[in-house]
């Protein structure tokens, strides 16, 4: 199948490729665990509801679409970015958008590093698999950049690690940046680093240009080798998938089957 950008988030484009967040949805991170059964349900199309996208992950798309190029677009699709009464105008969290899409503008290196090629499709096989990665903002010879629009660039503490990480590592775009790395370098010969560019939703929004340096490169692109049989086995159905008992759609398709007992309530999953 040849991807475009209108098929690439497709569930038949999803069985054809593996997809960094596709990974991430049926493994996890180095610091956070994923819930296996929403990762295959999603993959088999079995959640056909669609979640309400929360405000705050609209927010995050609002400033994704004004650099794609597509914000008129992502406006007539979304009503609810509007106010119903008086001056009908964005809501105050949107506003909070445009506040962080001014921020961004201002800044000479930020703008600089979101230059690139929008939204460039790759695809390349990796570890006997064919993946799929689209760039955010993509130089040719030079560097991969990904913007991220994110609550805050705190550290977050995590479960699986029992202590606090750095959100990088917690949501995994190091791995995000050691696969796309590795497809651009199999596709064009040229091993290049990798940028996220952040700002945050807080007011005044926050931002940072921060390079994923090699190492951890290395090591999250280990983490994706040691992991993908398993990442295989739950995508082609031979392994179970392990509900987390606490994640949304867990919680929607819970029937209890017996009681557990109080122990059972703070072991960790
Ligand atoms: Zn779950």
């Amino acid at each position: 199948m040849i991807l475009t950008n209108d098929n690439y988030y497709s569930l038949e484009a999803n069985k054809d490729y593996m997809s960094v967040s596709q990974f991430k949805e049926l493994i996890g991170t180095s610091a956070k665990s994923a819930c296996e059964y929403t990762g295959v349900s999603k993959l088999n199309g079995d959640i056909e509801f669609e979640l309400e996208p929360t405000t705050s992950l609209l927010v995050g798309s609002y400033v994704d679409a004004y650099f794609e190029g597509t914000l008129d677009i992502f406006r007539s699709e979304h009503p609810e970015l509007y106010k119903k009464t008086g001056d009908k105008g964005l809501k105050a969290d949107f506003v909070q958008a445009e506040n962080i899409i001014n921020r961004i503008e201002n800044d000479k290196l930020f703008k600089e590093y979101m230059s690139g090629e929008k939204q460039r499709i790759m695809t390349n096989n990796l570890f006997g698999i064919d993946w799929k990665i689209k760039m955010d903002s993509y130089f040719p010879g030079d560097k991969i950049v990904d913007l991220k629009v994110m609550r805050d660039m705190n550290a977050i503490y995590s479960e699986k690690l029992h202590r606090k990480t750095d959100f990088i590592h917690y949501w995994g775009y190091d791995i995000q940046g050691a696969v796309y790395q590795k497809i651009v370098e199999l596709t064009t010969g040229k091993k290049l680093p990798f940028f996220i560019a952040c700002a945050t939703k807080e007011s005044p929004s926050n931002i940072e240009i921060i390079e994923i340096t090699q190492p951890h490169l290395d090591n999250a692109l280990h983490f994706v080798e040691e992991n993908i049989d398993k990442a295989l086995a739950l995508k082609n159905g031979s392994a179970p998938a392990k509900r987390c008992n606490n994640c949304v759609y867990c919680r929607l398709t819970k029937m209890l089957v017996s009681p557990i007992t109080i122990d059972d309530i703070l072991l960790p999953e």
